[in-house]
């Protein structure tokens, strides 16, 4: 009999696997319906021998030191802070926008306390932001919004900003001065030796049982367990009985190069006309040495694999829906981007996970003095 039968071997099932058998020492089987760990994060080095992210380019960040303490047990890290150019007018300039992009973009000589001004003349006051258009336009005006982020966006999401809420492109900040990082979290890098090693590396317990290339529905009622730890989808998990909850898909189209390196930084973004958002070089992320390259090119489509929640009011209401459903399961408790349908960075999900975990042990004693009375079932 399993303690727990955890469903997706992403961060979010993953870490708790991890914790659930070496901190509380249950016994764990852990199921994923593809033929391998690490979810979204999975990597692989392909034929030409180049490490490469087979669902796009992932770059870990945080300013939680409990997240990256927890990682660092499981993998050294390489020091690598991201840096994006976008392809606008003609010439590749710094996004998130700061003062080098307005200088390059206008031929300008300004200051940090110029861009102040230059910026505050152009942006539209808007109040209330609601949203994806308001974030931007709001800051910077209509032109760099138009620039930057409406067409990037709308292949993105297959919406226009105005449809999609305020906290998806309020992602991307505004900088006067030259910081030219796509991050400025506290914790920066990639795992040394990638993640499906840091993975390997938190799932070795011998009480985790790792079941691959079988979705969780096949099995559920013929192995025993106590209770479930969901990741997938939660529309899935009930049979889409309130129908579709909309995920973004994304098609990948890997290219190798018999050149040491194709481009100028690790990823461009294209908030233009070409059908793809962006093109990622591994080696920039990685620091692998190789006399090739290998670049991905990000085509966003609506069918597919799910790996985007599409963050706006409409949705959020029929995931309540599901959410209620949810909660109303005894031993069941969803968890991840997908369970939850937040759009989610890895450290907040594996801080999500964390923080189940400690429920959990909370239940599980409150439980022990109750004789048995179950808790109801814990909702993030
Ligand atoms: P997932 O990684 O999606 O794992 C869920 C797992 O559940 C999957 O392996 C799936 O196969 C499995 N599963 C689903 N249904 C079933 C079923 N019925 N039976 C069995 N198994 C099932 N975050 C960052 O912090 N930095 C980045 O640079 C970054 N870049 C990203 C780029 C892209 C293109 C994408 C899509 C995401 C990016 N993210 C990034 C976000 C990151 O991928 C997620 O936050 C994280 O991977 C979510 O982990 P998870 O475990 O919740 O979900
Ligand atoms: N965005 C944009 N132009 C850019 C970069 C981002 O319009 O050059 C918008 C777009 O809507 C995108 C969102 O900001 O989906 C968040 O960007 P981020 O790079 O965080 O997306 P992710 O890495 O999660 O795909």
């Amino acid at each position: 009999m399993f303690d727990y039968l955890i469903v997706g071997a992403g961060f979010a099932g993953s870490v708790l696997a991890e914790r659930l058998a070496s901190q509380s020492g249950k016994k764990v089987l852990l199921v994923d319906k593809r033929n391998h760990i690490g979810g979204n994060t999975y990597d692989f080095y392909n034929t030409e021998g180049i490490l490469v992210h087979k669902y796009g380019p992932h770059i870990f960040h945080t300013n939680s030191e409990e997240v990256y303490k927890y990682l660092s047990q499981f993998t050294p890290w390489r020091p690598y802070e991201h840096r994006v150019l976008a392809s606008v007018d003609g010439m590749l300039v710094p996004i998130p926008i700061n003062l080098n992009t307005i200088n390059m973009l206008y031929g300008l000589k300004l200051s940090t306390d110029d861009v102040e001004n230059f910026l505050q003349c152009r942006a539209e006051r808007k109040t209330p932001i609601l949203t994806s258009e308001d974030v931007v336009v709001n800051k910077v005006g209509r032109e760099l919004y138009e620039k930057f982020f409406k067409s990037y966006t709308k292949k993105q999401w297959g919406l226009d900003p105005s449809e999609l809420d305020a906290s998806v492109t309020a992602r991307i900040p505004t900088r006067k001065n030259r910081d030219d990082r796509y991050f400025s979290d506290i914790y920066q890098g990639m795992p040394l030796h990638g993640y499906t090693k840091m993975f390997e590396n938190m799932l070795s317990h011998p009480n985790i049982k790792v079941l691959l290339n079988t979705d969780y529905k096949e099995i559920s009622d013929l192995i025993p367990f106590r209770e479930m730890i969901y990741t997938g989808p939660i529309d899935y998990y009930f049979d889409y009985c309130y129908g579709k909850l909309p995920y973004r898909s994304i098609e990948f189209k890997f290219e190798t190069i018999g050149a040491e390196i194709f481009q100028a930084t690790g990823t461009v973004n294209y908030p233009n006309e070409h059908p793809y958002t962006r093109v990622t070089e591994f080696k920039y992320l990685t620091g692998q040495k190789h006399p090739q390259t290998t670049i991905v090119y990000e085509y966003p489509k609506q069918e597919g694999d799910p790996y985007y929640p599409v963050p706006r009011t409409e949705n959020a209401e029929l995931y309540k829906k599901y959410q209620v459903l949810a909660a109303g399961l005894k031993n069941v408790y969803f968890t991840g981007r997908l369970a939850t349908y937040k759009y989610y960075n890895m450290d907040q999900v594996v801080a999500q996970s964390l923080k189940l975990h400690k429920t959990l042990i909370a239940f599980a004693a409150n439980d022990r003095q109750l004789n048995g009375h179950k808790l109801t079932s814990f909702q993030s």
